[in-house]
């Protein structure tokens, strides 16, 4: 189910309808249901953002991280009917090392208050637990949400003129097609330049368009009072995240590992609670590596996951464990049945 609100560029339309058919297809020639015991591995885990009825976010990018509460609870009950226990993410090592039921466990990054509002109560009704990967800088009010920003940004200018240091960008941005063009450019080479460009770029951004970063944290993430009452809940688990959310292989080793180590002290401080497993922020290979991999053994935590695409085979490294985005574009059981199966990921092989 996509939502009325996203606006869609050809491009998008064409991509994402090639991979609903390559899900539709492996669904209803049932190969997920034949092939799935030869390539499901041993379980998955699931990587959720927001919950809530409406995305606020509008640009596909940031709107395909949410999805409604009622797809968490048909996800949560198909989960149940193709046989997989959900677990707590601590139990990975030794399920994976086990032969047994699979498994699916449950992770939210970055701290949303949707979570608590939204989630929590779907969870709860399922006795379903789960991992809330928790970005310390969010709950402190000192990191923004960039990806959001820059959407408002777009929005509140006529255009906009961007000096990078490979060149200037430049658009109007006084339509709405024009202003998904020039977010998805934006966005797209934010993203190919190091932390430090896309940093110093948002601060202009924000500074030229009047936006109030750290205002937008405080209503869309739970302090550290909400997130006290999540650590006591018995069916939470609490992870880290980082502080500030950066693409941890795009800036300097030292300050990789201060963001790896200081995320769990503060959650330490704060909460009374050590966590054992790390998320790394955006999590594709261009965000986390084998340095990063390395540094987050090294601090302490007992595993750390990715946002790498795939399923839990026995012998995968503990500190770069794939996990499968649950995407608000992607919003029926059939294609979550078709991703959990593991075909997609045996016939990308
Ligand atoms: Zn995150």
């Amino acid at each position: 189910m996509v939502h009325a609100t996203i606006r869609w560029s050809p491009r998008d339309s064409m991509r994402h309808a090639l991979i609903r058919t390559v899900l539709s297809t492996i669904a209803l020639t049932g190969a997920d249901r034949w092939l799935a015991p030869r390539c499901r591995g041993r379980g998955v885990i699931l990587t959720f953002h927001h919950v809530a009825p409406e995305p606020e976010a509008r640009m596909p990018e940031n709107a395909g991280l949410s999805i409604t509460p009622d797809f968490l609870d048909r996800v949560l009950r198909l989960l149940a009917d193709l046989g997989y226990a959900v677990v707590p993410l601590a139990e990975v090592p030794a399920r994976l090392s086990e032969p047994g039921p699979p498994f699916a466990v449950l992770t939210f990054d970055d701290g949303y208050r949707d979570n608590a509002r939204h989630a929590l109560p779907v969870l709860e009704a399922h006795g379903a637990p789960f991992t809330m990967f928790v970005c310390t800088g969010f709950a402190d009010r000192t990191a923004p949400l960039w990806w959001l920003d820059l959407e408002e940004a777009i929005e509140r200018q006529p255009a906009l003129r961007i000096a990078f240091p490979d060149g200037v960008l430049e658009g109007p941005a006084g339509t709405a097609a024009e202003r998904l063009a020039l977010w998805r450019k934006l966005y797209w080479r934010l993203r190919r330049h190091d932390e430090s460009v896309l940093e110093q770029t948002m601060r202009v951004l924000v500074d030229t368009a009047g936006l109030d970063p750290l205002g937008r944290v405080d209503r869309l993430c739970m302090g550290w009072q909400d997130l006290r009452y999540l650590a006591r809940h018995p069916l939470a688990s609490i992870g880290a995240h980082t502080v500030s959310h950066p693409r941890l292989a795009r800036i300097p080793a030292e300050r990789a590992r201060v963001e790896i180590e200081e995320s769990r002290r503060r959650i330490r401080e704060e909460l009374d609670v050590d966590p054992l497993a790390f998320a790394y922020p955006v999590g594709d290979p261009g965000s986390a590596g084998a340095r990063e991999f390395t540094m987050a053994r090294d601090a302490g935590y007992s595993l750390a996951v990715t946002t790498r695409p795939g399923v839990l085979k026995p012998g995968l490294p503990l500190h770069a464990l794939p996990r499968l985005s649950v995407n608000g574009h992607y919003q029926h059981p059939r294609y979550l049945q078709a991703l959990v199966s593991g075909v997609p990921f045996a016939l990308k092989g």
